[in-house]
This record gives structure tokens, C-alpha cells and sequence, in this order.
């Protein structure tokens, strides 16, 4: 599903990203952890085409195709999906306006229409415990953390890609909304065969969504591969 090969990234000059490999086959659950500023975020804006992150050396595959030189609406159509650290706000422009903006967009001939769309979002909602009037408002606008986080997986929900990137969704849950989104995450990812890169520091999403592997970062390298147990490690022991 994804391939990365010796992947080198500058930003404003400076390396943050220091020769990473890492794959992801179809279905598979891959965890990266790492401490504050290892550079895991920065991988997740690579992945998904941010131009502020200026790959020098390296390629990136997905679905056997080299995917740096496209831009990253077009990885987006592709099936690539980033749920960001930080959300954010887009002040008049509804959930369900920007769903159907990106379905449009997606699909050349959409069959869905706008009160279906409507019904399918209220349907995730509730799934998510996320109330119907958040709905109204602007997309993210006024939203707790929590809420934010949660849109993020209806938003994913709707888009049905087929490689979730999650950017500490769980940083700023609390224990009962962690495991709604994980468990949402955990179904999708058995109904569809969806690959999963999961960035988190804690071991709890994981007891949720387990991952197949998991991949431990350091100063922009990938410093350990191993299996679940390496994050029980870390939980126990932490980075040092
Ligand atoms: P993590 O997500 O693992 O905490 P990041 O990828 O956010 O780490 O950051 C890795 C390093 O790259 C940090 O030193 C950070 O300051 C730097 N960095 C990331 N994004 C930017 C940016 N947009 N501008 C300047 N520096 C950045
Ligand atoms: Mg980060």
C-alpha cells in the first residue's frame, strides 16, 4: 500500500528527516511513536504532499506508484487521508459542505445526493456521539478538542480512504471518546482493508486499534521496529 525508500526532507534548509524506510501493506495497523519533535508529524505532511516539506532525496510509493510529484488534492482523490494533530477551523463552510465539495471532487459522476450525504453524516455522527448541531456550524468552529478530533473520523468515515493517516488523535481525548474513534477506526479497518499509520505517544489507543507493527522515531530516523510489545515498552519505560 505504501512504500517509503530512503526519503530525505528538508524544511527552510534544515534536515528533519533523515533517510526513512517504511512500508505499509494493505490492512495493516503500523504504529509510529517517537518523542516530542522527532519528526513524526513532518512524515505525516510529507506523505500527504504539504509543500512546506521539501523531499531532497528518496520516493514515495503508494499503491505502486511514485507519488512526489503530485499535489496533495490529487494524493487525497488517490485514497490517502490525514487526520490532523490540529484540526483546524474553516468559519462558514460546513462539514457537510466541504464533504460534498470533496466527493465532487472525488467522484467525477457523484450519485450521492445532498440530502443523502446529510443522512449518511447524521448517521456517523451519532455513532461518534457528536451532536447534530455542531453540524451547522462552521467546519471545526467553537469545536472542544475532543469534537475536533471526532470530526476528523466522521470526516474519514465519509471519505472511506484506503490509507488513514492519525496525527495523535488521541491527544486530547478523554478515555470513553478515545475508545468511540478507536473502535470506529479498528471496524473500518476490518470492513475495507484500510491501511492505518497510527502516530501516538500513548499505549491505550492501541489496546483499540491494534497494530501489526510498530515503528519507534529519534531525531528524523527510524531508531526501532518491533511488534505491539515495543509499545508496552515504551508506555512502562518511556523514550529514554
Ligand atoms: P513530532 O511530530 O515528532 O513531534 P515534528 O515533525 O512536528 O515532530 O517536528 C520535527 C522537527 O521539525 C522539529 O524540530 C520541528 O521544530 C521541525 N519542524 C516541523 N515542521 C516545521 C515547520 N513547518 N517549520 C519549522 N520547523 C518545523
Ligand atoms: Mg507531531
Amino acid at each position: 500500500m505504501l512504500k517509503i525508500s530512503n526519503l530525505k526532507v528538508n524544511i527552510e534548509e534544515k534536515e528533519i528527516l533523515k533517510k526513512i524506510n517504511l512500508s505499509i501493506k494493505e490492512g495493516e495497523v503500523l504504529a509510529l511513536m517517537g518523542p516530542n519533535g522527532s519528526g513524526k508529524s513532518s512524515l505525516a505532511s510529507t506523505i500527504i504532499g504539504n509543500p512546506k516539506y521539501e523531499v531532497t532525496k528518496g520516493k514515495i510509493d503508494f499503491e505502486g506508484e511514485n507519488i512526489l510529484s503530485m499535489t496533495s488534492d490529487q494524493r487525497a482523490n488517490k485514497g490517502i487521508y490525514l487526520a490532523f494533530q490540529y484540526p483546524v477551523a474553516i468559519p462558514g463552510v460546513t462539514v457537510r459542505e466541504m464533504l460534498l465539495t470533496a466527493l465532487r471532487a472525488k467522484y467525477k459522476e457523484i450519485k450521492i445526493s445532498a440530502l443523502e450525504l446529510k443522512r449518511t453524516i447524521e448517521n456517523e455522527a451519532e455513532k461518534l456521539h457528536l451532536s447534530n448541531e455542531l453540524l451547522n456550524r462552521g467546519l471545526n468552529e467553537g469545536f472542544s478538542g475532543g469534537e475536533k478530533k471526532k470530526m476528523e473520523i466522521l470526516q474519514m468515515r465519509i471519505l472511506k480512504p484506503r490509507l488513514l493517516i492519525l496525527d495523535e488523535i488521541d491527544s486530547g481525548l478523554d478515555i470513553d471518546a478515545l475508545a468511540t474513534i478507536a473502535k470506529n477506526v479498528a471496524e473500518m479497518v476490518k470492513e475495507n482493508k484500510m491501511s492505518v499509520l497510527v502516530i501516538t505517544h500513548y499505549q491505550r489507543i492501541l489496546n483499540y486499534l491494534i497494530p501489526d507493527r510498530v515503528a519507534v522515531m529519534k531525531d528524523g530516523r527510524i531508531v526501532e521496529n518491533g511488534g505491539k510489545e515495543v509499545a508496552n515498552r515504551l508506555e512502562k519505560h518511556g523514550y529514554k
